[in-house]
């Protein structure tokens, strides 16, 4: 089988991420960071197995980045590439997979923006510079929304008035699609299951964070919905709160919506609750020393998760694991078990040991001998875009 070269993209408002990925090997050969884009201190950084290299921005355009990381690419690749995939944050209801990049996808997406106004525009200028950067090569788009476009209309409806769904859009999407997607698959193949068989509770725990059901390799339902604010507490983000939380502070504060938004989004969740920091690295050492606000914070984000996952569980027809991804999920022992240890009812038990000692960057069974599986998956939402782009080149 003859290898093949995707590009992985992810446009940001600020920055790109981008990687190169081979159809056989398991990790990139190259990859890096275009970073405070649209300043004057724009920088490109780089790595491979070798080494790592930073270059200054002439100027902080995307199209610069893009056009900088052409040398780049030529310089690393072994052959042309045969794909370019993005990643897009919101695919609406148009898109259940991924699509070859056209002047209809475009337009799609840009109707979409209203619903992700921060990151749909960003990927879409994004997606442009590459096209006329990276010319003759098909460009795929990639959505966050896609995977959980699959969930039945019970789990995607808020109970509001029809009109506000049928004629605004407002319905659950989800986020974190490929994430979910990519872990599930691997836990069938760590079950010794066939190809996505199998029915999981996922958690992706990193600066955002959500959990999902899935069965057969489907969405059933997940804990984010029209914005990546429902649901989790997150490094920042609030997660769930009263809906009347909005009025009751504009009302008793005066605070306007953007305020509003900013509070929940940027200064909340871990951040919020520790009152030290959003990082859950920082949060373990500050409790360790006896801070009772990451402590507190820790609590908060293990119980809720944990009733998410149970609440989840109700779209299951029955559970074949659990699984934990994300910086979070794959390195905090401590939030596994603190979490688990409000999910006996679903006879989840965890092998202490196992917790502790799982290799870092594997996958593993972290679960007791009498007990669903528990497992630890490392996430690579890279892999599971360069694979969905070359599915859609016929070889
Ligand atoms: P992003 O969502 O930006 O991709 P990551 O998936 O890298 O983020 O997750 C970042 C989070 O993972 C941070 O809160 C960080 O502190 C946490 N994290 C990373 N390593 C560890 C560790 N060894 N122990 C606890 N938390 C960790």
């Amino acid at each position: 089988m003859s290898d093949r070269l995707v590009l992985v993209i992810n446009c940001g408002s600020s920055s790109i991420k981008f990687a190169l990925r081979s159809e056989l090997h398991s990790s990139a050969l190259l990859s890096g960071l275009a970073d405070r884009l649209g300043s004057n201190k724009a920088t490109l950084t780089w790595q491979n197995a070798d080494n790592k290299e930073t270059l200054a921005l002439a100027d902080g355009e995307h199209a610069t980045a893009l056009a900088a990381l052409l040398p780049l690419i030529e310089r690393h690749a072994r052959q042309p590439l045969s794909a370019v995939g993005h990643r897009v944050v919101h695919g609406g209801e148009h898109f259940t997979g991924a699509q070859i990049i056209d002047q209809q996808v475009l337009d799609a997406i840009r109707a979409n923006a209203p619903l992700a106004p921060l990151h749909n525009p960003a990927n879409l200028a994004g997606i442009e510079a590459a096209m006329r950067v990276f010319r003759q090569i098909p460009h795929m788009a990639i959505f966050d929304t896609a995977f959980h476009q699959s969930m039945p209309a019970h789990a995607y409806r808020y109970a509001l008035p029809e009109a506000l769904y049928t004629e605004h859009g407002i319905r659950r999407y989800g986020f974190h699609g490929t994430s979910h997607q990519y872990v599930s698959a691997q836990a069938s193949k760590l079950a010794g299951l066939q190809p996505n068989n199998g029915a999981w509770l996922s958690a992706h725990l990193g600066n955002g964070c959500s959990s999902c059901a899935v069965l057969d390799g489907r969405s059933q339902d997940t804990s984010m919905g029209l914005t990546p604010l429902e649901g989790l507490v997150m490094g920042t983000r609030s997660g769930d709160v009263d809906p009347n939380l909005h009025a009751h502070l504009a009302r008793t504060l005066n605070w306007d919506l953007p305020r509003i938004e900013a509070m929940l989004n940027r200064e909340s969740g871990l951040l919020g609750l520790s009152g030290l920091t959003n990082d859950m690295r920082q949060l373990e050492q500050a409790r360790s020393e006896g801070h009772t606000g990451a402590a507190l914070a820790i609590d908060v984000f293990c119980y809720r998760l944990a009733r998410s996952l149970m609440g989840l569980a109700a779209a299951l027809p029955r559970l074949d694991g659990l699984i934990f991804t994300g910086g979070i999920g794959e390195n905090s022992a401590l939030v596994r078990g603190k979490t688990l240890e409000h999910m006996t009812v679903l006879g989840l038990k965890l092998d202490t040991e196992r917790n502790t000692s799982a290799p870092r960057g594997q996958a593993c069974m972290i679960n007791h001998s009498d007990s669903p599986a528990i497992m630890v998956i490392p996430t690579d939402e890279e892999r599971q875009i360069a694979d969905e782009s070359l599915a859609l080149i016929p070889h």
